[in-house]
């Protein structure tokens, strides 16, 4: 009775080691099959980021700060200012992606944000830029922003030039009917003011 007994508990165990199914995972080398929707870290394209801060300011956790890094384009983001996000706070909303004019931020499919500080989950644009402008690339559009503005500075100077030299043509021409004007309404007038008395005499 103890041998049966003794064998049907080893039994068990024998089955389930000879059956091929995934009990556990060699976790984090083996990760878990993500769902399609999955709210995982942000995904951000700095080639296309304007630096507007609008997801920094419609995120209710106030988790995004605009930081600086030069691998943007000058030419859309002057200031070269991109999001950084405390995920200590985040909540995965999603509001700063809706958010975004020119969907360039997107919730990413990767989950591990784990360390071994505080400051590890905060990651920078760095880490959550998927494309961006090399060195190179960045001075060359950097030169075009340069060139672009000089520009509309000629543009700008040559248009003030112009308006400078239209407003005395206009101005003349302004004053010139209220004076002839006034110098046909002058004589009309001393002869109504004339007359006025006359008239209150014969009264
Ligand atoms: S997902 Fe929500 S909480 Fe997280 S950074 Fe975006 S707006 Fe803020
Ligand atoms: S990620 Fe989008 S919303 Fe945020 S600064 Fe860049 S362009 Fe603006």
């Amino acid at each position: 009775m103890l041998k049966r007994k003794m064998i049907k508990n080893f039994g068990w165990p024998l089955k389930t080691a000879m059956r091929e199914t995934e009990v556990t995972r060699l976790y984090p080398e083996v990760m878990m099959e993500l769902p399609e929707n999955e709210r995982g870290i942000h995904e951000l394209d700095a080639t296309t980021c304007i630096g507007c801060a609008s997801c920094a300011r419609v995120c209710p956790n106030s988790c995004i700060e605009m930081v600086h890094f030069k691998f943007g384009n000058p030419l859309k983001n002057k200031k070269m200012q991109f999001p950084q996000i405390d995920f200590g706070r985040c909540m995965f909303c999603g509001l700063c992606v809706d958010e975004c004019p020119v969907e360039c931020l997107k919730m990413g499919k990767k989950v591990v944000m784990a360390g071994w500080e505080r400051k590890d989950i905060v990651k920078s644009p760095d880490f959550l830029a998927t494309k961006r402008f090399t060195a190179k690339e960045v001075a060359d559009l950097e030169a075009e922003a340069k060139r672009v503005a000089a520009e509309k500075a000629v543009a700008a100077a040559a248009k003030k030039a112009s308006a400078a030299k239209e407003a005395p043509a206009k101005e003349g021409a302004a004053k010139k009917p209220a004076k002839e004007g006034a110098a046909a309404n002058g004589p009309a007038k001393k002869a109504a003011a004339e007359a006025k008395p006359k008239e209150g005499g014969a009264a």
